[in-house]
């Protein structure tokens, strides 16, 4: 149901639900899977339905040029408005590969506490949940090129995309499960001795606070989980080891946008045709994990989709007809995008300086990239050595730019001194604050990151669902 604050204020609500910081996909897949085992939960989320003057956080702080993208990117990539990203996002949508999940071949890299196999059940819900057609094609983690022992696919499936602000209010409205309260943006988190008891808001401009009872989750984005956990940390009773992880490893998906025209050689050309390689308009190719290893490089893959002749320019014309003079047959040209797996995960305090927490959900966000440089290079060797048969650089070089996939804040971890919550997404230390979002990830390969996300707040819903005796 939907509810004003003045009501739910009066009503207690708060004591006795679990509560949701945030309306995105993470915070509305944690409230539908409690609602699917008959518990109730509060939804509080700071933006309204539609966009405002508002909508966006306030981009005072943030440094366009640190981050290799325009001043825009926050404005671009967090939206407080009722459905959270969902109101912008593509909807692409693939699973995690299992070597992304755990790699001992490079020093420090972020392991998780949790096994690809432990998702696969939520990965199911979560597709369906997600509106993802024929979403089992997603969860095979590499489709080997026969013929080409160093290639393997990544199948990518795409949600519609569901835009949860509008696709689900009718559900929340008739749902006596869910209560959904806009407009009520969450400040801070009051408690001690590891447990929280009240939230502090602002509600209109003016300061409120409210009882919690039960477990308390936040869903608020890579930059507002941190943020209202730095705020939160010390009163809650979070150690020092924990708390010096908050706002720490902020990652993103390196991208390359058209980084080159590809023209493969005639029998991969051919094989490439094939439905089972096809993510709707595009192919993600990528290595094997034993290159990775071999070569210790972290995860990328080349999107690759056809270009018509009569888009192509003059260089990529005659090399299309120098290989119909070699070979006999017309050419596929391919664009090719680089994804990438961030190789450098910043320990800067990137979203926490105290100027933005004074504007609330600011974030100053801070990225190193120049290590990508590396893999950029690794990865057009390794296609040139694997069947490609020409590569075009475009005139102007593709510079190396973030996507808006913010993750790695309050990283999940098997101790509290590498991480911020453990494999059920509570905060070390704390009995009953947890948290949803890539904020957890303590590494993303270079899936997008949406499937899951809510695969994993499936996965807190169902296990708060079955603590509640307990929080
Ligand atoms: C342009 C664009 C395209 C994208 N395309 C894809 C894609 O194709 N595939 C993919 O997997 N991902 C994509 N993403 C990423 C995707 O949008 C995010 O992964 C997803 O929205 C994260 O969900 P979330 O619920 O964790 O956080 P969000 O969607 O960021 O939601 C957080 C919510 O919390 C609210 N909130 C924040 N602070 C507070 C507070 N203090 N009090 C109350 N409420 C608060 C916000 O208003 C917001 O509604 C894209 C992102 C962008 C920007």
């Amino acid at each position: 149901m939907l509810t004003a604050f003045t009501e739910l204020a009066s009503s207690g609500a708060l004591q006795s639900q679990v509560v949701i910081v945030g309306s995105g996909p993470a915070a509305l897949a944690v409230a539908y899977a409690l609602e699917e085992r008959g518990v109730p939960s509060v939804l509080l989320e700071s933006g309204e339905a539609s966009k405002t003057e508002q909508w966006n956080v306030l981009t005072g702080g943030f440094k366009g040029a640190d981050y290799g993208v325009a001043d825009s990117y926050t404005q671009l990539h967090i939206r407080r408005q009722l459905g959270g990203g969902s109101n912008v996002w593509g909807g692409w949508c693939t699973t995690m590969r299992e070597m992304s999940m755990s790699r001992t071949d490079i020093a420090d890299y972020p392991q998780w506490p949790l096994k690809r196999a432990d998702l696969t059940p939520f990965y199911g819900r979560a597709g369906t949940w997600l509106k993802i057609p024929d979403y089992e094609a997603s969860l095979v983690d590499a489709i080997p090129v026969s013929g080409f022992d160093q290639l393997n696919v990544k199948p990518f499936r795409f949600s519609p995309p569901v835009r949860y602000g509008k696709d689900f209010s009718e559900h929340i409205e008739k749902s006596p499960k869910i209560t959904l309260v806009q407009g009520v943006t969450v400040l801070s988190i009051k408690g001690r001795h590891g447990h929280a008891e009240a939230l502090e808001l602002s509600v209109g401009g003016e300061a409120r606070t409210l009882k919690c009872g039960k477990a308390i989750v936040l869903a608020a984005g890579a930059v507002g989980n941190a943020r209202l956990l730095a705020r939160s940390a010390a009163e809650l009773g979070v150690s020092d080891a924990t708390s010096a992880n908050v706002g720490r490893y902020f990652f993103e998906h390196p991208h390359c946008y058209s980084l080159a025209r590809i023209l493969f050689a005639p029998e991969l050309a051919q094989e490439l045709t094939k439905k089972q390689y096809q993510s709707s308009s595009f192919i993600s190719l990528m290595p094997t994990a034993d290159f990775l290893v071999k070569n210790k490089l972290t995860d990328f893959n080349f999107q690759l989709s056809t270009v018509p002749a009569d888009k192509l320019d003059s260089r990529e014309a005659a090399i299309a007809k120098n290989y119909k003079a070699i070979y006999g047959v017309e050419p596929a040209v391919y664009n090719a995008t680089l994804g990438m797996e961030q190789t450098v995960h910043s320990k800067d305090f990137s979203v926490l300086d105290d100027g933005t927490l004074k504007r609330k959900n600011d974030g100053h966000l801070t990225l190193d990239l120049t290590a990508q440089k590396k893999i950029v290079d690794a990865a057009k060797t390794w296609l040139m050595a694997n069947g490609a048969h020409a590569w075009v650089s475009p005139t102007t070089e593709s510079p190396i730019v973030a996507v808006g996939h913010l993750h790695g804040t309050t990283r999940m971890a098997q101790t509290p001194d590498k991480g911020v919550v453990d494999a059920d997404c509570r905060v070390f230390g704390i009995d009953n604050v947890f948290m949803a979002g890539s904020s957890v990830f303590p590494s993303g390969g270079f899936a997008n990151p949406t499937y899951t996300i809510v695969a994993l707040a499936i996965r807190l819903g169902d296990h708060l669902a079955s603590q509640q005796k307990q929080i």
